[in-house]
């Protein structure tokens, strides 16, 4: 069985004592083990980093945007090596994979424009004889934790931006999906970054822990569920760090009677199971305004469902893959089978379809006459599983989102602009789509959602993360005439 290995100072490393499995999701089968980090193992990981840190925030900011130039080339040119790769571990279908490749292309774009985004302010002769001007310097060692959903995509939303910031970066990429994130140090490395800036180590908790321990570690940036970004938050700021923690989601999607309830109904099926719902902005509730509209949407919504086809990620006719592991399946389904002890309505159960194989796969499930309270309205599920709430009004429907303890994405369905303005302004999500179901920024805009999708004050990527990742210092400087020189006690004043 092969053994996936950390990725330190440019070598694989690591004796590999303590191992977890990694399974291919499409036939259940265990296709290899992965190295689970010790904490020496990853106190060693960042003394490499802290030493290569320094040549390459001194390496002059033109040549280190290069790198950026040849990873995006490098990006586009490897993609179906890279998607094969994604696939194999994670399960979804390959223009999926290649989908996230695409987005993560967009933080390495983003990132080659370092020397424009590294810029200071300069004042001149705020006082007589005294500018002021303000440098962006990188905050020395990073760490990087993320979950399985993105394999490339999420740790190029950190890395780029991290990388071009001037930092090294200790990398710990989800168990379950670890391949990915060495294959990507591979080609950083190839496009020029040099060895030990980017590492990455594989583990739990205690590898985690270790970073988040670390006096040597600045920032951390995380993504993956709720409860574990809220205490990655607590015990990184703990010892003093700056830290983005972002977390799960409930995306509600509302149509309101006057939308076209076909594309809504295609933008919804879209949403709702593409990945296999095992997106953070995956729309997981659709709320649709008015029993007509619900009606309307859960009859076109459902024979839609019909049409899907479920299968490999390696087969082109798929459209939707397996779930990420057995257990990950199995909760699932239970939210299923429990929807209608509580009250709920299921029209399609898609825990009933059948699959050849091993493989962890579920077919994909609509409740409807969903209402808070209910386990499969109150959890994320992070599954192929829509659940319908109905609403009477524009009032109850953003109230309803508005009360979620979760605010990544939303989305609205409408053809009236003054509706959609309203809404804009109304709704407490970080993430807001008008006809738009998945609404993540583009790599000129940064990604986060608010309360408890998102713990810390910085978003991801894009403009926000140039402010994460680099610790700014004003200077005030003046160059008198020695004859001008004389004692003044007092506190400097400028008028
Ligand atoms: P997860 O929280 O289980 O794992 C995320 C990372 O944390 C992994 O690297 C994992 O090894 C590590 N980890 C797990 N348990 C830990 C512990 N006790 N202590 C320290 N580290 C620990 O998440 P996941 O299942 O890999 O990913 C799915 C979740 O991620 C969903 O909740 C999804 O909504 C969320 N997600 C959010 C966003 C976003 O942008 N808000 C994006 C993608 C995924």
């Amino acid at each position: 069985m092969d053994v996936i290995r950390h990725h330190i100072g440019g070598t694989e490393a690591g004796a590999a004592e303590r191992t977890g499995p990694v399974f291919d999701p499409a036939t259940g089968a265990q296709v290899a083990q992965v190295a689970f980090a010790s904490t020496a193992e990853v106190d060693a990981a960042i003394a490499v980093a802290v030493e290569a840190q320094r040549t390459w925030a001194a390496m002059g900011l033109v040549r280190r945007a290069d790198v950026f130039f040849r990873m995006r080339q490098l990006l586009i040119e490897r993609q179906d090596q890279i998607a094969a790769v994604i696939t194999r571990e994670h399960g979804k279908v390959l223009a999926d994979a290649k989908g996230e490749i695409s987005r993560g292309i967009e933080n390495v774009e983003f990132a080659a424009g370092l020397v424009h985004l590294l810029k200071g302010e300069h004042s001149t002769q705020v006082a007589g004889g005294v500018d002021v001007h303000t440098l962006k310097q990188p905050v020395g060692v990073v760490g990087a934790i993320t979950p399985f959903n993105f394999p490339v995509m999420v740790p190029l939303w950190m890395s780029a931006s991290a990388l071009a910031a001037g930092n090294a970066v200790i990398l710990k990429p989800s168990e379950k999906d670890p391949s990915a994130s060495v294959l990507l140090a591979r080609l950083w490395e190839e496009a020029g970054l040099p060895p030990g800036v980017l590492n990455v180590v594989h583990g739990d908790k205690e590898a985690v822990d270790a970073i988040l321990d670390s006096p040597a570690v600045g920032a951390v940036s995380f993504v993956g569920s709720t409860p574990i970004a809220r205490s990655i938050y607590e015990r990184a700021a703990g010892h003093g760090k700056r830290v983005q923690a972002l977390g799960g989601a409930k995306n509600h999607m509302i149509v309101m009677p006057d939308a076209d309830l076909d594309g809504a109904a295609d933008a919804a099926v879209s949403a709702a199971y593409g990945s296999a719902g095992e997106r953070c902005m995956a729309i997981s509730v659709l709320v649709a305004v008015g029993d007509t509209t619900a009606d309307a949407l859960v009859a076109k919504v459902a024979e839609r469902m019909a049409r899907l086809r479920i299968g490999p990620g390696t087969d082109p006719a798929s459209e939707m893959g397996p779930l990420i592991t057995r257990e990950h399946r199995d909760r699932v389904a239970g939210y299923v089978a429990g929807a209608a002890a509580e009250g709920a309505t299921v029209v399609v159960d898609g825990t009933l379809a059948e699959f050849a194989g091993d493989g962890f796969f579920v077919g994909t499930s609509l409740v409807d006459h969903v209402r808070p309270g209910m386990r499969v309205y109150d959890d994320e599920i992070f599954g192929p599983v829509l659940s319908v709430v109905r609403a009477a009004s524009y009032e109850e429907a953003v109230e309803l989102v508005n009360a979620n303890p979760f605010a990544n994405g939303t989305a609205l369905f409408t053809r009236d602009g003054g509706t959609a303005r309203r809404f804009e302004l109304d709704i407490q999500v970080g993430m807001v789509g008008i006809n738009v179901p998945l609404p993540v920024p583009i790599g000129a805009y940064s990604f986060g959602g608010w309360k408890q999708s998102l713990f810390g004050d910085s978003h991801i990527y894009g403009p926000e993360s140039i402010h994460f990742y680099t610790r700014s210092k004003v200077v005030t400087t003046r160059w008198p005439q020695p004859s001008e020189s004389q004692i003044d006690l007092g506190f400097p004043s400028n008028h």
